[in-house]
């Protein structure tokens, strides 16, 4: 069940989202394109649960690759003006 291979990946994430959280603050807020914490576009994450569906190819060893889904499970990046404003303020939950 938990397998060296799994533990090395999970590992591995922990790690970038670490180094993305520690270091993505240096990088100015007001960018242009609306970046969450784990480097992946605000139109990859989902609008209601947020969480981000980009996947990254991860070298696991020895020429073995495998697409791990992000880790990311809410965009806390910058949230472009046009993108706050055109949001529904109510659920729809009609
Ligand atoms: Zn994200
Ligand atoms: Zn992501």
């Amino acid at each position: 069940m938990f397998d060296p291979i799994t533990l090395a990946v999970g590992a591995g994430i922990a790690g970038v989202g670490w180094a993305v959280g520690r270091f993505g603050r240096r990088t100015p807020a007001a960018s242009a394109r609306a970046r969450c914490g784990c480097g992946h576009d605000l139109a990859l994450h989902d609008p209601q649960a947020g969480e981000c569906h980009a996947e990254t190819n991860r070298k696991t060893g020895y020429g073995i690759r495998e697409w791990v889904r992000c880790g990311c499970r809410r965009y806390t990046g910058p949230v472009p003006i046009e993108d706050f404003f055109s949001r529904p303020i109510l659920p729809s939950d009609d």
